[in-house]
């Protein structure tokens, strides 16, 4: 296994440990503390989307990936919110749960 095959591996199992703690943290709030543990959930996410960050960042630096672009950020947090108002006219989304404040910033 070269390095890259052995750091793609790792992306993949920290993508899994987010979507594991997202689940959790969805399911019994972020604020839970999980019985034996002592994070909250909303501490172990951001642990985890701390690992996935890291693992990124190394594939980025060491160039088998091409850097992510600023703009598609904004793209995919603008297609998140589009979809978030489609959510609600479908009905399977809290009133008032659309946008938050700091998303209100026209970016057109
Ligand atoms: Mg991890």
């Amino acid at each position: 296994m070269t390095r890259t095959e052995h750091l793609l591996w790792i992306l993949a199992e920290e993508c899994a440990e987010v979507a594991q703690r997202a689940s959790k943290a969805a399911r019994f709030g972020l604020t839970e503390v999980q019985p034996g543990q002592i994070k909250t959930n909303a501490q172990r996410l951001t642990d985890e989307m701390t690992d996935l960050s890291a693992i990124s960042q190394m594939l980025f630096k060491e160039g088998p990936l091409p850097a992510i672009n600023f703009v598609s950020i904004l793209n995919k947090e603008k297609k998140i919110e589009e979809f978030l108002l489609y959510s609600k006219e479908c009905g399977t989304l809290d009133r008032d749960q659309t946008m938050p404040d700091w998303g209100r910033i026209d970016r057109s």
